[in-house]
């Protein structure tokens, strides 16, 4: 394949990064998503089809649904040793979907310590662009799309591998083309992926059809006892530590759960407080179009996107609450009425 003018003067600058430098490391937020491995995978290909050797390390554990992805482009996990042995090796580190340097967890430390050349591939609108060459379009659905046009743009072969795993990130961060971040580019390169043999629905079975009977039961139990608030416009939902030990889960066993209260009629948004380590919150916000639900957790050091974001919060999930509800509230509160007879709309990003 032959290579494409880069799109802009950053990924230009991020392809003489590549140029410039041989063994790479690659990384990505805590507790990834499909967006975050899908990345990570794609790009892998993309270095070792230019000669140079890389290294995947995440902070997290690869959720079971994406773990097929890494069969064969390896995802390590964090121990501080290996962590000391890939950033002695590496000579630069691409972090991918990841909008601040504290949401790739323990590895932000070893940055200092070994003085790495760093690069950032990302889609987020919350960004304190961290690299030496930053390559942040918040435009794209998922970094997974900046990933497939860097590697149109370096000439690189989209193999079988690669093109599964950017067609598992743009599928997951447009929650499979629903959200309202599903532009024409995004169906364009899902169209282009389809075309080079990936198979929609069984990337998407591999996806969705891996959960045990617990996770149902722990989403159960969680719907069951959801709130509606603000007459009916904002969903609230609360998980604990209990409920993950019970039903032998983790962080990670908690996506796609706030999603689904979008499904009820007039929901303008959705809170998701999840407590899996006793006072360690997680907040994931949701919203359904019309509010802008970033900046109620940006100023509290989260991100995210304007209609899918959160915020890690220290304390008890009463205290969690009472930081970001009030303030939600008052966002809900500043909606216009809806013409009769319209939904709440369009969802993400
Ligand atoms: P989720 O609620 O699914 O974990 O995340 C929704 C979006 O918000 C994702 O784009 C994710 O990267 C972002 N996000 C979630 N938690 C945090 C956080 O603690 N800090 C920042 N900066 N972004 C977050
Ligand atoms: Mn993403």
């Amino acid at each position: 394949m032959s290579a494409r003018t880069p799109a802009t003067p950053e990924r230009a600058a991020l392809h003489q990064f590549i140029a410039k430098h041989h063994k790479f490391l690659l990384t990505t937020h805590i507790n990834p998503d499909g967006d975050a491995i899908g990345s990570e995978v794609a790009f892998a290909r993309l270095l070792r089809a230019l000669g140079k050797s890389v290294r995947v390390l995440n902070d997290s554990p690869t959720p079971h649904a994406f773990a097929w992805l890494g069969a064969e482009a390896p995802v390590e996990v964090y121990t501080e040793e290996l962590a000391e042995t890939r950033f002695a090796e590496a000579d630069a580190l691409v972090v991918l979907d990841t909008g601040n340097k504290q949401r790739i967890g323990r590895l932000a430390d070893h940055i200092q310590r070994h003085a790495i050349a760093v690069a950032v591939v990302d889609h987020h609108v919350t960004h304190d662009g961290f690299g030496s060459v930053n390559v942040i379009e918040p435009s794209a659905a998922a970094a997974a799309v900046l990933v497939h046009e860097l590697m149109l743009e370096a000439g690189v072969a989209i193999d079988a591998v690669a093109a599964d795993a950017l067609f598992v990130g743009l599928a997951t961060d447009t929650g499979h083309f629903r959200y309202s971040n599903t532009d024409a580019r995004a169906l364009r390169m899902a169209a282009d992926l389809v075309e080079r043999g990936v198979d929609a629905a069984d990337v998407t079975a591999r996806i969705h059809q891996t959960a045990p009977a617990g996770r149902l039961r722990f989403f159960g139990e969680a719907l069951a006892a959801l709130e509606m608030r603000h007459g009916g416009q904002l969903v609230v939902l609360e998980v604990g530590p209990e409920q993950f030990a019970k039903h032998g889960l983790i962080g990670a066993d908690t996506e796609g759960l706030v999603d689904m209260p979008r499904a009820i009629e007039g929901v303008e948004a959705v809170a998701l407080f999840s407590e899996v380590e006793a006072g360690k919150v997680k907040v994931s916000l949701r919203s359904t179009g019309r509010v802008n639900i970033d900046g109620v957790v940006s100023r509290l050091g989260g991100g995210g996107h304007p209609h899918a974001a959160g915020v890690q919060l220290r304390g008890s999930r009463a205290q969690a609450r009472e930081r970001i509800l009030p303030e939600l509230e008052r966002l809900l509160a500043e909606l216009p009425p809806l013409a009769p007879g319209t939904a709440a709309g369009g969802q993400r990003a």
